[in-house]
């Protein structure tokens, strides 16, 4: 009985300390990059970028959303498109359930009509907590009608792109979102409306080969990691040794496949000020 007291208190006492651990790595955060400490509160109000190094830390999908539009002008779209399990791919569905527990999300990309800095625009946003924002059919229809409401409404497209690439899990159709996709794009694009491709980190494999990279304005997030391919498999089959700065936003840029690379502090102006321009000549 004795025994089981001094368990209770040494519990209590070790339940204390993890609380107090807890609360400390919640109010300051160190930069995994230069290693400063930063106050969370400041961190978070600088969209998680560092205000030392400029290093962009993971921003969630609904954190994004909130700092993009304009205060209590969004309307979420097609919030009920959820994945199924096509191919009886084994644990899947228990693999979207805790997915969806975990980031409270319905799928990898949450869609949004909305204002930035007064223009109208519909802004499309991936997450890749949620099955590494992987492509599968529900990502891919999400999208799909994105570009066809925008279409139809006459506005403006904002895709920010971060994923693993194609969802594993759905094979052959997951491949075929990128084709239904580029379908809807292009209509969108004949109607004389603009898309923004807006790749933050990381955008690979199909992801980026199909709707990150057909922008009219194709814009990354600084430090971003952008390819198709893996860095290894490309070395080991061109014999090759890369560039250190390969594969990212910065390297892409210097040569020649970005129109600019975009600080996330400077996200909403930067975006605001292309609507406005747009909305100017159209
Ligand atoms: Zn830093």
């Amino acid at each position: 009985m004795l025994k089981d007291i001094f368990f209770k208190l040494n519990k209590k006492a070790s339940d204390e300390k993890t609380d107090k651990a807890e609360k400390q790595e919640t109010i300051m955060t160190k930069c995994p990059n230069c290693k400063k400490i930063l106050y969370s509160k400041d961190l978070h109000k600088r969209l998680n970028v560092c205000s030392n190094c400029d290093h962009h830390l993971p921003i969630i999908s609904t954190e994004r959303m909130d700092a993009l539009l304009d205060i209590d002008s969004g309307k979420e779209l097609f919030a009920n498109i959820t994945s199924v399990n096509p191919l009886n791919f084994p644990n899947y569905e228990e693999k979207l359930a805790s997915d969806k527990e975990k980031t409270g999300l319905e799928e990898a990309l949450i869609v949004s009509h909305g204002k930035i800095m007064g223009s109208e625009a519909v802004v499309a946003i991936m997450d890749p907590r949620f099955r590494m924002g992987s492509m599968g059919s529900a990502l891919g229809e999400k999208l799909a009608r994105t570009f066809q409401y925008a279409t139809e409404h006459r506005l403006p497209v904002i895709v920010f792109t971060a994923s693993g690439g194609a969802r594993m899990q759905e094979g052959i159709l997951s491949l075929m979102q990128m084709a239904k996709v580029s379908v809807a794009i292009e209509r969108h694009n004949k109607a004389g409306l603009l898309y923004i491709a807006y790749m933050t980190n990381p955008t690979t494999g199909g992801v980026s080969a199909s709707f990150a990279s057909v922008g009219d304005i194709n814009l990354a997030e600084k430090g971003a990691l952008i390819g198709f391919a893996g860095r290894r498999v490309i070395e080991e089959t061109i014999k090759e040794k890369l560039p250190d700065d390969f594969q990212t936003a910065e390297f892409l840029l210097k040569h020649g496949q970005l129109d600019d690379v975009v600080n996330r502090v400077n996200m909403k102006r930067y975006l605001g000020t292309i609507l406005k321009m747009h909305e100017e000549v159209v």
